[in-house]
Parts: structure tokens; C-alpha cells; sequence
């Protein structure tokens, strides 16, 4: 596995992979890797002929007030993970390569950003498009793959490489859990053992929806009730949001009809964790990704 620092390694290096008219994926993470981010991994090995993944913790897609300064860097397991999930190139940029000096742009997608996590963390996906943006004309891949846990996120993405005409196919992959059900997250290491036994309210509270919409309930108030009572039957869970919304466009919906995420948001002691599952209306199935 090779490894590119700069903006001129990383192309250079890309050059060669594709020299023997070879596609590239692309898997974008923070590092602190895990199953959830070594599955996007093997799934672009498997639809891609090389695979790129990249370890950056972009500062401009946290708030003030945020984990940026605590959040785990162990860029020596993550070369690790990396390699043994088959990438072929590691870019590990450093913050002057992504914002040299008099850097001034911003990328802003204006409607999917709303909502959701959009309000809790006002300016979050602001950061988010212009770090993917860069490093989607850094890489230049012909898909890039991005987990259904952060789901809105993956909208964001696709909605901006089709606004601003990128040339790039954009994958979402399913959430991989833990046994227990917990999704898995580089923040779940901030949970102490009590806090993650009541971090798996989340999963329950999806759990119990999912349970109830195959049962043949579609009124999104009703498992909205369900789910939060779930919630709020564990104490420490600090509940922030738990949304039913269109699938693609995200406005909110009163029945599942189409295809519907079911988001949550809560905060466990100090630690903000996300969950989520997508419903189909159409086929009353529980969907793995949007
Ligand atoms: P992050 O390093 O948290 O920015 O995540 C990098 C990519 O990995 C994003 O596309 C995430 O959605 C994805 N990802 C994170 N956790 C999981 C998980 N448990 N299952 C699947 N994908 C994940």
C-alpha cells in the first residue's frame, strides 16, 4: 500500500493506478478505523479495480465547542485496517495541503443541509461539502463510497456532485453494527461501559419501529411515539431528535409511503451519537441503505 502527503504525491500515485486503464474508488474517512469503515473499503475493492482511502480530520466540519482537538488519531492501526481491507493508496493530507494560507471557499449545499443533525450543528455541512469537494478533485475517483450512518451526510454528497457536475458516482454502503445492535463509530470509544449499555437505546428505539412498520404501521407519529418511548425508558439518554423524512429530499413525512429514514440523535453523557434506518412504504420492507 503506498501512502501520499501531498496534492502532487497523491496525483502522481493515482496516475499510475490508472495507467493500465484501471477505475478508482474512493473512501473518505476521519480515521480511528473500524469494521464500519474497513466494509467501504472491500465493497469499492469489489466495484472498483483500486481503491483510495484517505485519513483526515477536517477542522472545518466541527463547531466550536466540538471534539475536533480530542478526536482519536492512530494513524499507524489505521495504515493497518487500511491495507488489510485491500486499499491500494492512502492519502493522509496534512491541514496546510487542505487550507494553505488566504484559503476563502466554501461549499454550501442549501436545502439537504437543513435539517436534522443541520440544526443540532448549524455550519457542520458546510464543512463537510468542502472537504469532500476537494478531495474529490484531489482524487478525482470514479466512485466514491460512503456509510448509510451518516446518512444525511451521504445525501448531502450526492446531491452536491450532481449540482456541481463532479464526475463521480456516488455509493452509499450499509451501517455495520456491532453484536449488540450499537452502530459502529469512532466516537463509541468515548462511551464509558455504562454509557455504551445505554447508548444501545438507539438501536432499540430503530428496532422497535422497524418491529411495528412491519407490522403493518405506516403513521409516522404513532412509531415516532414507539421509538421515543423506547428512548426514554433508559435513563442518561438525552434524546435530540428522532425524525421521520423523505428519503431523498428530506422533508418530513406523516405516513411511510416511500422511502423514509427514520434518523436519531442523542447525547449519552457528553458523547453525540447517530443512528438510523431506512423504511420502504411501497414493499413494507426495512431497506439496509438509501
Ligand atoms: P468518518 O471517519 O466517521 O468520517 O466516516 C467515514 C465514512 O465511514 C463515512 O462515509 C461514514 O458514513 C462511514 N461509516 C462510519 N461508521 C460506519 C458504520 N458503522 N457502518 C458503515 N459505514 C460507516
Amino acid at each position: 500500500m503506498r501512502i501520499a502527503r501531498s496534492i502532487p504525491q497523491l496525483r502522481r500515485a493515482v496516475e499510475e493506478l490508472r495507467r493500465d486503464g484501471s477505475t478508482v474508488g474512493f473512501v473518505p474517512t476521519m480515521g480511528c478505523l473500524h469494521e464500519g469503515h474497513a466494509s467501504l473499503m472491500r465493497e469499492a475493492g469489489r466495484r472498483t479495480d483500486r481503491v483510495v482511502a484517505s485519513v483526515y480530520v477536517n477542522p472545518t466540519q466541527f463547531l466550536p465547542g466540538e471534539d475536533f482537538a480530542a478526536y482519536p488519531r492512530q494513524l499507524e492501526a489505521d495504515r493497518g485496517i487500511c491495507a488489510r481491507a485491500g486499499v491500494d493508496l492512502l492519502y493522509t493530507p496534512t491541514d496546510s495541503v487542505m487550507y494553505p494560507p488566504g484559503f476563502s471557499t466554501r461549499v454550501e449545499e442549501t436545502v439537504l443541509s437543513g435539517p436534522l443533525c443541520g440544526t443540532v450543528r448549524p455550519g457542520h455541512f458546510g464543512g463537510v461539502a468542502t472537504v469532500v469537494t476537494k478531495l474529490l478533485n484531489q482524487v478525482r475517483p470514479d466512485t466514491a463510497f460512503f456509510g448509510q450512518k451518516d446518512a444525511q451526510q451521504a445525501l448531502v454528497i450526492r446531491r452536491l456532485v450532481r449540482d456541481l457536475d463532479l464526475p463521480c458516482e456516488v455509493r452509499i454502503c450499509p451501517i455495520v453494527r456491532d453484536r449488540d445492535g450499537l452502530a459502529l463509530s469512532s466516537r463509541n470509544r468515548y462511551l464509558s461501559p455504562e454509557e455504551r449499555e445505554r447508548a444501545l437505546a438507539l438501536s432499540r428505539a430503530l428496532a422497535e419501529i422497524e418491529r411495528r412498520f412491519r407490522a403493518g404501521e405506516v403513521s409516522t407519529s404513532r412509531l415516532a411515539r414507539a421509538g421515543r418511548s423506547v428512548l426514554a425508558a433508559t435513563a442518561g439518554v438525552e434524546l435530540q431528535y428522532l425524525e421521520f423524512r423523505d428519503g431523498e429530499t428530506l422533508a418530513p413525512v406523516a405516513r411511510v409511503r416511500g422511502t423514509t429514514l427514520v434518523a436519531v440523535a442523542a447525547k449519552v453523557g457528553t458523547t453525540r451519537l447517530i443512528d438510523n434506518t431506512v423504511l420502504d412504504g411501497r414493499k413494507g420492507r426495512v431497506l439496509s441503505h438509501l
